[in-house]
């Protein structure tokens, strides 16, 4: 797999990722680097060789009244450049399982889950919160372009190996609606926020319930951007 699959590996955005607005003062520009994040195969040669502008704007509300403020990246790398080699696996140290052990306890603890439920977690990783659910019985769906997900399918997880959306879901469960979903850290990656998921719009508070009969429980510890 060579860097001619991506393409572009680089977005220039012209808005702000909140509020739309036109008005992005620059911050800072560190100049170009190359993508941190992006690792070679394993013969070591570099999936994407180029570097990239690393510059940091600001939603400037002294150009535009209606402007956010948010302080963002200039340049989006798409989704896809950025999971199709994933490096970080959410097990491979106890704090973190910790961590996710009690997400998840929080979620069992905040409303009743029963045998059949369906428990999605966004971003599932290498399955490590969804194998944290003490709750037997439960249909456990784990959604996540990466290839570390295939280790939580390895685990025996349910895993759609694509990007979160209402059409990723439904292809694991067509009729059936998620009774709790999680998402770790996966916001600061979306280009617009609040992010819409199917058309039902996410808020960004942990245990508040979802039109679609679920509650979500995010830790937004690293998406503190948004
Ligand atoms: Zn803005």
């Amino acid at each position: 797999m060579g860097a001619q699959t991506f393409k572009p590996i680089l977005v220039t955005r012209s808005t702000c990722r909140i509020c739309g607005s036109r008005a992005l003062s620059p911050v800072v520009s560190l100049g170009d680097q190359y993508i941190g994040g992006v690792l070679a195969s394993e013969d070591g040669e570099a999936f994407i060789k180029r570097r990239v502008p690393l510059d940091l704007v600001r939603c400037d509300p002294s150009k535009d009244e209606n402007a956010c403020g948010l302080v963002q990246m200039r340049h989006t790398v798409p989704p896809k450049v950025l999971y199709h080699k994933y490096y970080y696996q959410s097990g491979i140290n106890q704090s973190m399982r910790d961590n996710l052990a009690g997400i998840a306890a929080l979620a069992e603890s905040s409303i009743e889950l029963n045998p059949g439920d369906i428990a999605l977690d966004i971003g599932c990783n290498d399955g490590t919160l969804l194998s944290s659910y003490q709750t037997t019985g439960l249909r456990l769906l784990g959604i996540d372009p990466s290839d570390v997900a295939l280790m939580a399918r390895e685990k025996g997880f349910k895993v759609v190996n694509d990007f979160f959306s209402a059409r990723a879901f439904k292809s694991a469960y067509p009729e059936d609606k998620a009774r709790v979903i999680t998402q770790i850290s996966m916001f600061y990656d979306l280009e617009d926020s609040p992010c819409v998921c199917g058309g039902h719009r996410f808020q960004f508070a942990g245990g508040r319930d979802l039109d679609f009969g679920a509650k979500l429980f995010a830790d937004h510890a690293q998406d503190e951007q948004f």
